[in-house]
């Protein structure tokens, strides 16, 4: 197993998962339990300026080796997304992928024409989980690239390199992991996220993006004297997502086609809350998607007595 490949699995091992519901930044205390072995990693390697600040942000400047070379940049997260328990995370190697049904376990399996993705990755190695917790991979990967990079220049100081800094941010999972970037530490003239695509692949653009949180407010009656009264959340939820654009919908985009994504619903009688990502390359239709959020919530505010509501 490669030095690479066994720093992926050691920092996987660890939860990182960022919470959208707390406004805290870190999000979560638990991200810093990563960085820290980032910081104490790279100490071993002889990077003894490398820190973590109080936000959960982890530098480190690796000084030029030569002169005539544009300062550049790294950066990835050590957050994990919240869609899906982060822990226990137990992966498992498959050596020499032959393009097969992979069973992670009796009940989950992946097959590649339901996960095209994995048709890329014939004939290699490729690491799964046991299909209970995500892997990870978003971003240990990246994570684990940049350590690596850190490790290689330090033992190969003949290879030539101007100011390299790197940042392992909080929170990117949940939208925050720019919000406290120190831009007097990083002064790179270019940056890399080391964040998804391909090897051998570089993404330049980018969508907007913006996250919608709708809360719907019930009126809790109980059933039997709730004739013209109850007023439920859940069913206001269900009536808000049903005017939101089909069309819109990421099942049915692709490619620089802007969608709106629900990526969480709760909801009891009483109160209800959904949440939609929103994205879009094209800021005019970005902006309309915002509108179109807006809109039906006015409408649904306006309509929204017991007698209307039940004749939507
Ligand atoms: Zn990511």
């Amino acid at each position: 197993m490669t030095r690479l490949t066994e720093r992926f699995l050691r920092y996987v091992k660890i939860d990182t998962q960022s919470d959208p519901y707390v406004s805290t930044t870190p999000s979560t205390e638990k991200q810093k339990d990563l960085s820290r072995l980032l910081v104490n990693e790279l100490f071993i390697m002889g990077y003894t300026d490398a820190f973590l600040d109080d936000l959960g942000y982890t530098y480190l400047k690796i000084p030029k080796n030569a002169e005539g070379f544009t300062p550049i940049g790294f950066v990835s997260h050590v957050d994990t997304s919240f869609d899906s328990p982060g822990a226990p995370v137990n992966p498992r190697i498959i050596q020499n992928y032959q393009g097969d049904t992979i069973e992670l376990n009796t009940q989950i399996s992946m097959h590649p024409n339901q996960f095209p993705s994995l048709k890329h990755v014939i004939g290699e190695d490729i690491i799964v989980t046991d299909g209970h917790t995500l892997l990870g991979a978003d971003d240990k990967c990246g994570v684990a690239e940049m350590m690596e990079l850190a490790e290689r220049l330090i033992e190969n100081p003949e290879i030539k390199h101007g100011d390299i800094y790197l940042c392992f941010t909080p929170d990117e999972e949940i939208g925050r992991g720019a919000d406290h970037f120190n831009y007097d530490f990083f002064k790179a003239s270019y940056a890399y996220t080391m964040d998804g695509s391909r090897v051998g692949e570089i993404e330049y653009e980018n969508f907007n993006a913006a996250h919608a949180w709708v809360t719907f407010t019930g009126k809790s009656i109980h059933p039997g004297a709730s004739k013209n009264k109850m007023v439920n959340a859940s069913h206001i939820a269900f009536e808000f997502h049903q005017l939101l654009p089909k069309a819109l919908d990421p099942s049915l985009t692709e490619g620089y086609e802007g969608f709106n994504h629900l990526t969480d619903i709760k909801s009891t009688v009483d109160h209800g809350q959904s949440i939609y990502i929103i994205r879009n390359h094209e800021m005019s239709l970005f902006e309309k998607q915002k509108d179109t959020f807006e809109m039906i919530k006015n409408f649904l505010n306006e309509n929204m007595d017991t007698k209307q509501f039940h004749s939507l």
